[in-house]
């Protein structure tokens, strides 16, 4: 079964090559800083306790410290440098942070006390995301990005337009938190906990990027998404009422609350006892 994170752009059918870097350009090099180890801590529920995100950053991109995940499996033994080599285009790398990524945190006003990205292999266990935004209750946000099948300078770009397209994006996810609109709860779900919930709320975002002429994913494509939806063991709602949900939904502002009262609406599972329907149980 493939995972699908809330939280998160799921991965679009594969096949439309790999969009163009706005390459060429020089922009300042990475600085080589001593590693640091950065903790973001996260409620889940009530009485789910704590998740911490734990991750080091290695170097720095025009002022954004960046981390490479070399933690575990078969990178442990990598240097920062050795991965670079491996797997990023030191030019494509500067580029993309300085100029499609520190642009976007001025232009969706996202007021952050700090701001991490993170460039993630892809990985069988963690499938199913492009990219992801957190943010902590207390302003400090991570934007991961995933490269596809551990190649050199694949940095998620399995997207039909560009990388740019999961930007905007993913820092909508982190402005949810910044707004209130969502809890700060760093993703862990089940598709029957939960997961679906993006399937949601991305009606919400992608629609205000659209409606303000941002790069996003289209009103067709999150519809199809909602079609195939989480529907092992509920019966499917119609097509008809599904495209009144896009309808009514596009564009308009969607709490974590409404999400999933919609949700269950459409009969979406929700199975009790796991954190976000603890955290629901008494959401108002
Ligand atoms: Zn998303």
């Amino acid at each position: 079964m493939k995972l699908q994170s809330p939280f998160s752009q799921t991965r679009p059918a594969p096949g439309s090559g790999r969009a163009p870097f706005r390459s060429k350009m020089r922009v300042k090099g990475p600085e080589q800083v001593k590693p640091l180890q950065h903790r973001l801590k996260f409620s889940v529920g009530l009485s789910g306790g704590r998740q911490t995100l734990q991750f080091e950053t290695q170097e720095t991109i025009a002022g954004t410290r960046n981390s490479y995940d070399i933690q575990d499996g078969d990178l442990s033994g990598l240097t920062s440098f050795e991965f670079r080599n491996r797997f990023l285009p030191t030019e494509e790398l500067e580029v993309f942070v300085s100029q499609d990524v520190l642009p976007w945190l001025r232009r969706l006003r996202l007021n952050l006390r700090e701001f991490f990205i993170q460039f993630v292999p892809e990985r069988p266990f963690g499938g199913g995301f492009l990219g992801r935004g957190v943010c902590t209750a207390n302003r400090r946000a991570l934007l991961v990005m995933e490269f596809t099948n551990w190649m050199p300078g694949h940095l998620a770009l399995e997207v039909p337009d560009d990388v740019s397209t999961i930007v905007p994006h993913e820092l909508m996810h982190i402005r949810d938190v910044l707004d209130g609109l969502s809890p700060a709860m760093y993703p862990a779900a089940l598709p029957a906990q939960g997961a679906w919930i993006d399937l949601l709320r991305h009606l919400w975002i992608d629609g205000y990027l659209e409606q303000n002429g941002l790069p996003g994913m289209k009103k067709a494509t999150r519809l199809a998404e909602l079609e195939v939806g989480p529907y092992q063991n509920a019966e499917k709602p119609s097509s008809k009422q599904l495209e009144n949900v896009v309808e009514e939904w596009w564009g308009n502002p969607m709490t974590l609350k409404q999400a999933i009262d919609l949700g269950l609406r459409l009969g979406f599972p929700l199975e009790s006892n796991c954190p976000i329907a603890d955290w629901y149980a008494n959401a108002r």
